[in-house]
């Protein structure tokens, strides 16, 4: 029997999980363990054992498809493009935004975004990371002057002390949740902070819980806790940081019992996760969207920085700030600057110097140092009919993106719109046009995880019918509204990657060969002699003068607060058999697993509104309403109620708020608005 083993990275999460596709008469048939892979030692999660379910469904996308009087029919690659060029060139650079994908390789992202700026036009291109670790990627930058995760996950189990805050990493990032698992057998007090009491809270040694959105306030009194007691560590304050002075007068107001109203979590607990932490050798933070997906996400994240700086617990294996990323390549979408202020390697949209050599390396003409929109700014343009134009690729808004009767309103708003994806999503009904395109399992390439490893995925059979690879596309229809085709001519995926590496100097010493290694490579990797860096700021921080900065903050709160009206506050989450919807959806074993979507509340909310478990019930915010099952337990904080992100038919985000933004990093508050619960016309 002819059957072969395709090494590769899953789909879904920025774990990074390898794995080996098993490939018979063409098709791909079932996973099998990458049992000597570093990341999950050929362990996987639910959505990486079924993710090949999805490859060879009959609700691919195989060819062009161009809507008519409402309808779509196929079209030929040449209609295709011909409408698409025509449309891209009839409008000012300014009226066209690209929203990028975060799942696909780093090498089709780099094309997509220098189709953008150079075909195009325009810097307005952005993708989910915005929605998810934007705070991250401007928070670390400004301590630490790098934007990423510190440590590697291997490094969790060298921890005496592990601080989860914001992450529910069992459920969504389950083989990052299985190494804190490990760290703790080790021996590692394990702590976690979340309003919810998650599967992995319940895995703690101590389980924190707190009001959500208060997360400033808790460390703050922790930080007070730590000065006042002296367990801070001076030396590394003294040499590796600055700004102290400013810290200490701030958290100086934030007494625990200060902290205590403003949190929920009484002064003497706050003052002994903060005793252990601090007395802790090796203690490591892990955190993800409870900690970002804030109006002040930004401020989280610095939060987290102050901390370990105070304490001296970064650059040393066991401790570090860890933010675990979402999407397989969002850290690699990041990177290849896909983003409206930054070129591959975060080099500045905004700095004339940049431009200069970018200009020059890619041979082009001035690209201009205004930054884009980014993508909560780009549906608000399309939706005052400012923005005309949009091209998304991979990325499904309708499920997503905050406020969907927003979403859809700027959506059918457009002049023109494309979609390139693998299914026809959500999203992609509202288009004009829909490219079909090639999934991971069809094509080469490079996939970033959380820690920075860069790993190469291989084709394993062909795609269907039609489908393109993503860069391909770019690179033809740039070739059709005349860029120079030198720009845009690439043999394979391995060439574009020689072009990243002469672009993105984290980049620069990586080559095929280095990466054919079952470990890859950690970014920063300067150059072929360099060993790569799985643990960062080991001497000094990123910043030019090499010190970290602390930033003091005060507590902000939610934007948008619970009143009358509205007397709780909706959080939403991610599942463990579900990565957004328009892949695990599509997964049979995944559906059956959690077919619908649900509201879990309070057992004391949920008696005095009458409502028992598994009842049908409304719930509205000043965006919108749906119907839901309640599911009634006490592991979720009164006056808070969740819904997991994934489902249409009865989505979390037509009540979330796209108008309460982090200033800072254009971040929507999905973690934390008002809402109301009521039970269904006509029940009892
Ligand atoms: Fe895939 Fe993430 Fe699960 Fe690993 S933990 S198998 S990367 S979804």
């Amino acid at each position: 029997m002819d059957i072969k083993y395709i090494p590769t990275i899953c789909p879904y999460c920025g774990v990074g999980c390898g794995m080996n596709l098993v490939v018979k008469d063409k098709k791909v048939v079932g996973v099998e363990p990458w049992k000597r892979h570093p990341v999950n030692e050929g362990k996987l999660c639910p959505k990486g054992n079924f993710c090949y379910e999805i490859i060879h469904r009959e609700d691919r996308l195989t060819t062009p498809l161009i809507k008519e009087n409402g309808e779509f029919r196929e079209a030929t690659w040449d209609e295709a493009y011909d409408l698409i060029a025509s449309k891209l060139s009839e409008y000012d650079p300014n009226e066209i935004g690209f929203f990028c994908c975060a799942r696909s390789p780093n090498e089709n992202i780099y094309v997509n975004q220098k189709f953008a700026r150079i075909a195009v036009g325009t810097h307005n291109i952005d993708h989910c990371a915005r929605l998810c670790h934007g705070p991250t990627v401007a928070g670390l930058a400004a301590s630490f002057g790098s934007g990423a995760m510190t440590n590697s996950y291997d490094s969790f189990e060298e921890a005496d002390l592990i601080f989860s805050i914001g992450s529910n990493s069992l459920e969504a990032h389950p083989l990052v949740g299985r190494r804190l698992m490990r760290a703790k057998m080790k021996g590692a007090y394990f702590i976690v902070a979340d309003p919810r009491y998650t599967p992995t809270a319940k895995q703690a040694d101590q389980y924190v819980p707190f009001k959500t959105g208060t997360d400033v306030a808790l460390m703050n009194a922790m930080m007070n806790v730590i000065i006042s007691e002296g367990l801070e560590d001076k030396e590394f304050i003294e040499k590796r940081t600055k700004n102290y002075e400013k810290l200490k007068k701030v958290v100086s107001k934030y007494t625990p019992e200060m902290a205590e109203e403003i949190t929920q979590v009484p002064a003497d607990v706050i003052r002994d996760i903060a005793r252990k932490y601090a007395k802790a050798d090796k203690a490591a933070i892990v955190y993800s969207l409870g900690i970002t997906e804030h109006s002040h996400g930004v401020d989280n994240v610095i939060q987290t920085a102050n901390l370990a700086m105070l304490t001296g617990n970064i650059g040393r294996l066991g401790t570090g700030v860890n933010p675990l990323r979402g999407q397989n390549n969002v850290q690699g979408t990041c990177d290849m600057g896909a983003l409206p202020t930054d070129y591959p390697g975060y080099q500045k949209v905004a700095d004339q110097e940049v431009m200069e050599d970018i200009t020059c390396t890619w041979g082009c003409s001035d690209l201009g140092c205004t930054p884009g929109l980014k993508i909560p700014e780009m549906i608000d343009a399309a939706a005052k009919g400012d923005l005309k134009v949009l091209y998304i690729t991979g990325e499904d808004p309708v499920i997503s993106d905050p406020d969907t009767n927003l979403v859809e309103k700027a959506l059918n708003n457009l002049d023109f719109f494309v979609v390139q994806d693998i299914f026809m999503t959500d999203t992609a009904e509202f288009a004009d046009v829909v490219l079909p395109a090639a999934c991971w399992a069809e094509q080469e390439g490079t996939f970033t995880n959380g820690e920075r490893r860069v790993q190469l995925i291989r084709k394993a059979v062909d795609a269907p019918g039609e489908a393109k690879y993503d860069w391909e596309i770019f690179c033809d229809l740039a070739k059709r509204m005349g860029a120079d085709p030198e720009m845009f001519t690439y043999e394979s995926a391995q060439d574009i990657f020689e072009e990243i590496r002469s672009v993105t100097p984290q980049y620069a010493g990586m080559n095929r060969e280095r990466l054919e290694r079952p470990e890859g490579l950690h970014w920063p990797c300067p150059s072929e002699d360099h060993p790569g860096t799985p643990m960062m700021h080991v001497e000094k921080f990123s910043h030019p003068d090499g010190l970290g900065i602390f930033m003091p903050l005060e507590e902000q709160g939610p934007m948008e607060t619970p009143d009358e009206e509205y007397p709780l506050i909706l959080t939403t989450t991610r599942i463990l058999f579900h990565y957004h919807a328009a892949m695990t959806r599509r997964s049979a074993t995944l559906e059956r697993e959690v077919p619908t979507g649900y509201v879990e509340i309070n057992t004391e909310d949920a008696a005095e509104l009458g409502i028992t478990n598994k009842e049908k019930v409304k719930v509205r915010s000043r965006r919108g309403e749906i119907e839901i099952e309640a599911r009634v337990t006490d592991d979720i904080l009164k006056g808070i109620v969740n819904i997991p992100m994934h489902f249409r038919e009865c989505s979390a985000n037509v009540l979330t708020n796209a108008a309460a933004i982090d200033p800072k990093s254009g971040m929507p508050e999905y973690k934390a608005c008002a809402v109301a619960i009521s039970k269904m016309e006509g029940s009892n």
